[in-house]
């Protein structure tokens, strides 16, 4: 073939836009709920904002930069990650101003690029979801930004993923420990990856990341960041301990872990599966952490800042391995069936009812015969049916059947038209 796409590139068809755009959706209400406002920043920035960030050593700078000079010699860089643009774009808008409210709490979703050796789930453009909250140091915001990543993975149906904690401390603590990192690492320099030999010294930090089997190995007994925090960065490090705790959200520590960028400080967290989707490796879908210090160092003000970003096309490959399909949700609760003509008016008044308590419903128009009444109902994917002849009619009840498992009820009319819920509550009692 003459002309094909770019390698580490996809092309998404509209067969898998549908959930694409049904992730980006869903994505869209549980922002609202955390009141995240979406940014869109360019997808190109100049080469500094993220080589100033990312990290000289980074993999992003090292390797994977889509940078170029344009006509006008500009050195320029296709967006490898969301942060340092929102960053720039926080700081060129002053959006610290008086007059914003804190902290500012803001989302972003579009491609990213990275020159990566392509495989499953790592593209050369690829997309992510992120959030950035900026104006406070309180570690219940580290732990609602947590939350918010778990809250996008339930609502797109994954609630069994693994979250992964781990701090890196303030300043002083990373500097104590890159000292003891350094001294346990040296002995064992000869053994160490190039990339990883070229690290030891310039950053320390970086070789607990890589992923050559034997640096692993080593890196394994390396000593634990833990040990050398702060008073003060252990406490913060508690304190988002404990509110997790306190919310019921589960976590493992690692304390090898750290971020692939270097401008992370305190609390990291990544949000990991074993799905088969990735051969039941465990597999980073969403990461983040607190950037203390990233907006000074784009050129604003002293402000503290915590976001994470999401793999969408990894999430899509664990939804397509769990057979989710986001499109595939009941789109029709009740569908209600009347036999003769004298329930007309009773069919009427109950999906008017359900519709107006916030459940979709619907009913024939067609005179059909009860049979293909509840063909209509299968066919639109009905959670329940709700049946009304002459002698329900005359009891003032409808039977309400589950079309999932085919269990049925007699209900009052007054409880549908008040409250539907409780009405499926009865049946579901019935059913145990
Ligand atoms: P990895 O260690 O897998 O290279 P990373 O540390 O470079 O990941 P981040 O920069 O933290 O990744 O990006 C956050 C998320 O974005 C990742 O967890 C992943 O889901 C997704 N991601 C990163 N790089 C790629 C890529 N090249 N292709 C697809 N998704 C990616
Ligand atoms: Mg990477």
């Amino acid at each position: 073939m003459k002309y094909q796409r770019p390698k580490g590139t996809a092309d998404i068809l509209p067969n898998e836009a549908t959930q694409w755009a049904a992730v980006e959706s869903l994505a869209r209400e549980v922002f609202k709920k955390y009141r995240y406002q979406e940014m869109r920043t360019p997808m190109f920035e100049s080469f500094d904002v993220f080589s100033r960030t990312s990290g000289e050593t980074s993999d992003i700078v090292t390797k994977e930069m889509y940078d170029f000079f344009d006509k006008g010699n500009r050195h320029i860089t296709l967006r490898p990650e969301g942060t340092a643009g929102i960053v720039r774009a926080y700081v060129e808008n002053k959006l610290y101003g008086p007059e914003i409210q804190k902290p500012f709490k803001t989302f972003y979703m579009g491609p990213m690029f990275r020159y990566e050796r392509p495989q499953s789930g790592r593209l050369r453009q690829f997309h992510q979801i992120g959030v950035e909250a900026f104006g406070s140091d309180s570690p219940a915001l580290d732990v609602e930004v947590v939350t918010l990543a778990m809250a996008l993975l339930q609502s797109v149906g994954l609630n069994s993923l693994k979250l992964s904690l781990n701090t890196l401390g303030d300043n002083e603590s990373r500097q104590n420990y890159r000292q003891a990192l350094i001294a346990y690492l040296e002995p064992h320099e000869a053994e160490l990856s190039a990339d990883s030999k070229e690290r030891l010294h310039k950053n320390p930090l970086r070789v607990l990341d890589s992923k050559d089997a034997n640096d692993q190995k080593i890196v394994a007994d390396a000593p634990s960041i833990l040990d050398y925090l702060t008073p003060a960065a252990t406490e913060h490090f508690t304190q988002v301990k404990e509110y997790l705790d306190a919310l019921n959200i589960p976590y493992e520590v690692d304390s090898n872990m750290v971020r692939g960028l270097d401008y992370y400080n305190h609390t990291i967290f990544e949000v990991m599966s074993d799905s088969k989707a990735f051969g039941g490796k465990w597999t980073t879908v969403c990461a983040g952490g607190r950037y203390n210090g990233l907006v000074e160092q784009l050129g604003g003000p002293e402000t503290p800042g915590v976001g994470f970003g999401l793999g969408v096309e990894r999430l899509l490959l664990i939804l397509a391995a769990e057979g989710i399909d986001l499109n595939e949700q009941h789109d029709l609760d009740v569908y209600v069936v009347g036999i003769g003509a004298e329930t007309n008016a009773a069919s009427l008044k109950l999906v008017q009812a359900l519709r107006q308590q916030g459940f979709s419903a619907d009913r024939d128009y067609l005179d059909k015969k009860p049979k293909g009444q509840f063909k209509a109902a299968s066919k639109a994917n009905a959670a329940y049916t709700l049946t009304i002849g002459q002698e329900e009619l005359e009891q003032h009840k409808a039977n309400l059947k589950n079309m999932a498992n085919g269990h049925q009820e007699a209900i009052d009319l007054e409880q549908i038209y008040t409250d539907f819920g409780q009405a499926e509550a009865i049946l579901a009692e019935k059913e145990n």
